[in-house]
């Protein structure tokens, strides 16, 4: 059984694939506490389902794009066979993880949306480093969400020390909702002269930071 907070489609709101269509498969608990955690509601609760209801669910949907996400969803290891089951019915399966747990047990078939957690959030020293080095060019994402300068400083120095513009499909430069000048951080990225993405949580600017299931 998996601990599940939600299942819902949506349209993707980060990354390369943001603006498609979406299943979200958004499983319970998290052993982080990123200080400005926006996905606080899923660190309790949940219903237990089955990996086959929430296949079924899933297929009702009828997106090709499912996104597992959380929490944190490696946390539960069951969310392995899931992402494996996932696959073996042709979708195309994003898995967003915090950095803290290893992505080495992943489906290969599945693509990588791995954040590294900056100063700011409190919780850079849990970052699980290996986890870069299993990136691969032609599918994984890395993401750094940047709450303030020093994050950015940060993020410039891990980018280049673990030469991401090259280990990732694409490196994700993301404000911390409310946290960071959009305009200052639209300077900052381009003046680095680093091939990285600039992005904002599109859903957050759609329905507001609060709204869920969406
Ligand atoms: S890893 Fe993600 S879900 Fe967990 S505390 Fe940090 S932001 Fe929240």
């Amino acid at each position: 059984m998996l601990r599940v907070t939600e299942i819902f489609r949506s349209i993707q709101g980060e990354s390369t694939h943001a603006g498609r269509p979406c299943t979200f498969v958004r499983l319970s608990g998290c052993p982080m506490r990123c200080v400005w955690c926006d996905s606080e509601y899923t660190f309790t609760g949940g219903e237990h389902i089955s990996i086959e209801e929430v296949m079924k669910q899933v297929r009702a949907f009828a997106c090709t794009l499912v996104e597992v996400t959380g929490g944190e969803p490696l946390a539960q290891e069951e969310a392995f066979i899931l992402i494996e089951r996932l696959c073996d019915e042709g979708y195309e399966v994003l898995v967003e993880t915090g950095g803290y747990i290893s992505t080495a047990k992943v489906d290969q078939r599945a693509k990588v949306i791995l954040d590294v957690k900056c100063p700011a959030s409190g919780e850079e020293l849990r970052n699980h480093w290996p986890n870069l080095d299993r990136l691969r060019p032609d599918k994984d994402e890395v993401k750094f969400v940047i709450a303030e300068r020093g994050d950015w400083d940060f993020a410039r120095e891990i980018i280049e020390r673990y030469t991401l513009e090259r280990r990732a499909t694409a490196v994700l430069i993301s404000p911390a909702w409310g946290k960071v000048d959009l305009k200052e951080m639209a300077h900052w990225v381009p003046s680095s002269g680093l091939n990285v993405r600039m992005q904002l949580q599109l859903h957050k600017y759609i329905w507001g930071p609060e709204t869920r299931g969406v």
